[in-house]
């Protein structure tokens, strides 16, 4: 069985953006800066915006937690991203979610200028990413991408299952996975007969929300698993949608969690906000 470990493919990836600061530092004179918004202080998602956060003073650039009080009303919101949107120092927009019910998850989402969605979530950057138009790409799909060209796990002409279809996950991926050529299917929550569909498939991507939810009986030795998903049981102990000790056993490669797909999507949302700056600063 291959380990495949995102830990390492994320370190690789941040010390060839430390250089891209360097470089970029140099032609501009400033760092290319991240701005993550969050609203509230939901512990998971505190953790999750710090990491992101000394992610970005790792590789040297600039970064900024604005902190909203969960009881933000809508236009402060909105007015928060709008400065952010035409600060010429800012080039990667970040708001964290998920965001308190009152908030209009898709007004916020159509306030931050796609020039600077760092996250790739934006409606333009969605509709950029299925016209096969160069953009950046939504960041956790990206990184399982590059776990999969890391460990050379051929894509071209395989058949690829990803289980869940939200906006963040499960479409974004399976339109990387078709960029790259596989033949994807998309299960989800109305699928039937999930374990006869994922049979034949030589990559398995799990993106389904639901903790140690797949264990052997879905995997064989022919398969590449990716497990995206990412819960605390009632111990505090990290996992993900499939029970890694017994699939593991069966598979011919998989993704630990914690240290699979994680450390890869906070170094791919450096890789975007620093190829957004890019872009932007080329035709200023
Ligand atoms: P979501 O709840 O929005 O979507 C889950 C999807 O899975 C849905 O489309 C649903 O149809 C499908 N689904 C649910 N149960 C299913 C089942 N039994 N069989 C088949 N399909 C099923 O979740 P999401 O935002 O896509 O996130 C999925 C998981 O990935 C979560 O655990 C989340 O925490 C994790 N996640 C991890 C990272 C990371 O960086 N590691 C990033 C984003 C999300």
């Amino acid at each position: 069985m291959i380990l495949l470990d995102g830990r390492k493919v994320a370190d690789d990836l941040k010390a060839k953006l430390a250089l891209d600061v360097v470089e970029f530092e140099k032609a501009y004179h400033r760092k290319p800066c991240l701005k993550v918004i969050i609203v509230g202080n939901d512990p998971a998602s505190m953790v999750y915006v710090k990491s992101k956060h000394m992610a970005c003073q790792k590789v040297g650039m600039g970064s900024e937690i604005i902190n909203l009080d969960s009881n933000v009303t809508q236009a402060n919101l909105e007015n928060e991203i709008q400065k952010l949107n035409n600060d010429n120092n800012v080039d990667g927009i970040l708001v964290q979610l998920p965001v308190p019910k009152h908030i209009d998850l898709t007004a916020v989402l159509k306030t931050i200028d796609p020039k600077k969605d760092a996250d790739g979530l934006t409606f333009l950057s969605a509709g950029y990413l299925w016209s096969d138009f160069e953009h950046v790409q939504p960041c956790t799909p990206s990184g399982v991408i590059k776990i999969l060209d890391f460990y050379n796990i051929p894509l071209k002409g395989k058949r690829a299952v990803v289980i869940g279809r939200s906006q963040i996950v499960g479409k974004p991926m399976a339109a990387l996975l078709l960029k790259k050529n596989a033949t994807v299917t998309i299960a989800h929550s109305g699928t039937e007969n999930l374990r006869h569909v994922v049979q034949d498939a030589e990559v398995v991507v799990v993106a389904a929300g639901k903790m140690s939810f797949f264990g052997s009986e879905y995997f064989n030795k022919n398969h590449v698993v990716v497990d995206v998903g990412i819960h605390k049981d009632l111990n505090g102990k990290l996992g993900g949608d499939v029970k890694f000790d017994e699939v593991s056993a069966v598979v011919k490669a998989i993704t630990p969690v914690p240290g699979g797909v994680g450390p890869m999507t906070i170094a791919c949302l450096l890789e975007n906000t620093i190829k957004l700056a890019r872009m932007r600063m080329a035709k200023a």
